[in-house]
């Protein structure tokens, strides 16, 4: 029992787990994502990359075209060429010269004034052919064709280098490639492209009680389930998973974990063990290494994350929550990896939609719920408990609610950020 005189009296209740201690300054996301952006560069190497293995991999340096694309004039439909100037008035009769012009197999020569040739999409004009007409707005017979006048010159060609002209810039650095930039840089005549080699992302899990999926489990322990949640997420991303499995609450351990990440990787995620308590070791660990500075970033969900280096290696120490943990990735990983992988930096894009729910929201924290989008209207799920893991895959994306206070009600415009705009 305490009484008066008792110096072991008890704080004050609250009834917000995540209440900000007294006099703590929790940085703003939006300053702690300034910093992220500011100290973070590019560590990883470049190689020239075949165009056929280049496919998700970040381009090293801006690519100029070594072709224009179309390299020269040609039809963009089946018809007949003819020089347009050679045309008089009303209906037009030409007569057709031998040949035709095929995609790959041009005609060879010219085609005389007031004359029409074959030609097939995609082939080279003939010379003394600027406009084509479409084979279905002829009449053809006797070696000529007849059509109504009224065509504009140029119609149906396209010009030489109208997409891309040779030495164009086409893509920039820092660009992950999709199929379509492998089109593009195909078309413009390059085979090989330097691309960063791809960012290598170490996994660890941290906590006494995690087991491995499928080992038999004591009422004490739980599945790890932030690891193939972040190894998965990571190659979502376009980077190298590292696998480097669970580490108990044992600092040794860790510390050997973690020499062993830094050898083999160039960014290390752990999660768990991040706050300041008794058995968080990962903030321990980097606070030893004199790299550490832990940030109670105003987020929720999300506890302090925990960021340093470790032999050089950076170190993102994620709350162990599943939902805490994905949205601190989402949020603070995501943009973050892809500066040291060599692409830009990037935020999600959002979208105003209405409210399907209602909520109070304090000041002081940026807010992300687990949301989906139906009928047009943006639902959340049911609880904002950062353990509830269904939540996540009841999820298309988040809500973003900003830092200060907010009253939604249904119909509501709120920013919802699918989870495809993260990964996309
Ligand atoms: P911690 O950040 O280590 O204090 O962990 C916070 C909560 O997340 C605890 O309930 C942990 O059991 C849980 N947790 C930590 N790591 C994992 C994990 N890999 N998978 C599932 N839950 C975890
Ligand atoms: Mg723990």
């Amino acid at each position: 029992m305490s009484g008066p005189s008792d110096p072991l009296t008890p704080p004050p209740l609250r009834n917000d787990c995540f209440a900000l201690p007294a006099g703590t300054n929790w940085t703003p996301v939006d300053d702690a994502l300034a910093m992220l952006r500011a100290r973070l560069r590019p560590v990883v190497a470049t190689r020239p990359c075949d165009l056929h293995a280049a496919l998700g991999r970040v381009l090293a340096e801006p690519l100029r075209a070594l072709r224009s694309n179309p390299p020269t004039a040609n039809t963009a439909v089946d018809g007949y060429g003819f020089a347009h100037a050679s045309l008089g008035q009303g209906d037009i009769i030409l007569p057709l010269i031998e040949g035709r012009s095929a995609a790959g197999v041009p005609f060879a020569g010219d085609v005389p004034a007031g004359h029409a040739v074959r030609v097939l999409t995609g082939a080279a004009l003939p010379g003394g052919v600027d406009t084509v007409i479409l084979q279905e707005d002829v009449t053809c017979g006797d070696a000529r064709i007849a059509f109504r006048s009224g065509i504009k010159p140029g119609a149906n060609t396209r010009k030489a280098g109208e997409d891309v002209t040779r030495g164009d810039i086409i893509l920039p650095a820092g660009r992950r490639l999709t199929p379509a930039d492998l089109a593009l840089s195909a078309a413009t005549g390059l085979a090989t492209v330097n691309v960063h080699a791809p960012l290598r992302v170490a996994v660890i899990s941290t906590g006494d009680e995690l087991i491995e999926p499928g080992e038999p489990a004591q009422d004490a322990q739980i599945y790890d389930a932030n690891r193939p949640m972040l190894l998965g997420l990571i190659r979502q991303l376009g980077h190298l998973p590292v696998d480097m499995g669970r580490a108990p609450d044992d600092r040794e351990t860790l510390r050997d974990t973690f020499d062993r990440a830094a050898a083999t990787a160039d960014a290390i995620l752990t999660s768990g063990g991040a706050s300041s308590g008794d058995e968080d070791h990962v903030s321990a660990l980097l606070n030893e290494s004199g790299a550490m500075s832990e940030w109670r970033i105003a987020l929720k969900p999300g506890r302090p994350l925990a960021l340093g280096t470790w032999k050089g290696a950076p170190i993102f120490g994620l709350p162990g929550n599943p939902v805490a943990a994905l949205v601190c990735s989402l949020i603070f990983v995501r943009p973050a990896l892809s500066l040291l992988a060599g692409s830009d930096w990037s935020s999600p894009q959002g979208y105003d939609l209405p409210a399907a729910f209602s909520k109070s929201k304090k000041p002081g924290r940026r807010e992300f719920l687990r949301a989906r989008l139906r009928g047009g209207q943006v639902e959340v799920f049911a609880s904002e408990g950062s353990g509830r893991i269904s939540g996540l895959s009841w999820a298309d994306g988040l809500v973003e609610l900003g830092d200060g206070a907010q009253t939604i009600a249904p119909g509501d415009p709120v920013r919802y950020i699918p989870f495809s705009s993260f990964t996309g």
